[in-house]
């Protein structure tokens, strides 16, 4: 029996390879692809596609700024970030984060409902992204919630389930606005996701639709 892996959509997999993807769910992906070669295969295949589509645009079609940004651009994915920072292990409290998180300023696990605890992500290159790290107690459901905007989710430690299966390490959930669901971390473990908003405010009402059926607010 082969255990079910969900991965990133191809839309969310061409908005990474494009850079038009929010910090906070970018660097959820990037947690993803480390552990998942079919997906960066696939990135692979738009970064090619995105390339050759370049290289059809003759360079007196861009004006000079664009065609500045686009070299820039270029240089910038040529020089990966190597601070001593950037390569030492992240972890909160024990536990190995992705290192998908290297530079990020993880804060301390806060109490945010029963069973529930909450570390706001700092992202030094944006400090507007609405990334979170979740640490949710064996068999505790999670408040049933819809969406303001996509949700995208990654799983460090544990597992949860909801009616879209299992969701393991390395496995990555994307929820947009149309879906409800309710996740339920498995009995075996705290389940520890990465999970990021795009949109400043969706994070706030993310939060509180998750607190408003346990104070009843
Ligand atoms: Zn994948």
């Amino acid at each position: 029996m082969s255990s079910k892996h969900h991965h990133a959509t191809d839309e969310t997999l061409m908005r990474y390879a494009a850079g038009t993807l929010a910090a906070g769910p970018a660097i959820v992906v990037e947690a993803h692809l480390a552990g998942c070669p079919a997906c960066r295969a696939r990135i692979a295949t738009y970064e090619a596609v995105g390339g050759a589509l370049l290289e059809e645009i003759e360079p007196t079609q861009l004006s000079e700024t664009a065609f500045n940004d686009v070299l820039a651009m270029i240089d910038a994915e040529e020089e990966p970030a190597q601070s001593p920072q950037s390569r030492k292990p992240v972890e909160i409290e024990g536990v190995r984060l992705p290192d998908a998180l290297g530079g990020c300023d993880i804060g301390r696990w806060r109490w945010i409902g029963p069973g529930m605890r909450m570390s706001r992500v700092g992202v030094p290159h944006d400090p507007d992204a609405n990334l979170i790290l979740l640490k949710i107690a064996p068999g505790r459901a999670l408040p049933d919630h819809g969406h303001a905007g996509t949700e995208f989710t990654y799983v460090v430690a544990g597992a949860f389930t909801d009616r879209f299966g299992t969701f393991r390490p390395g496995d990555m959930a994307e929820m947009d606005e149309d879906v409800e669901h309710q996740p339920v971390v498995d009995r075996d473990g705290d389940c520890i996701c990465l999970a990021a908003m795009e949109g400043q405010m969706r994070f706030k009402g993310f939060i509180g639709r998750m607190l408003q059926p346990i104070f009843g607010i």
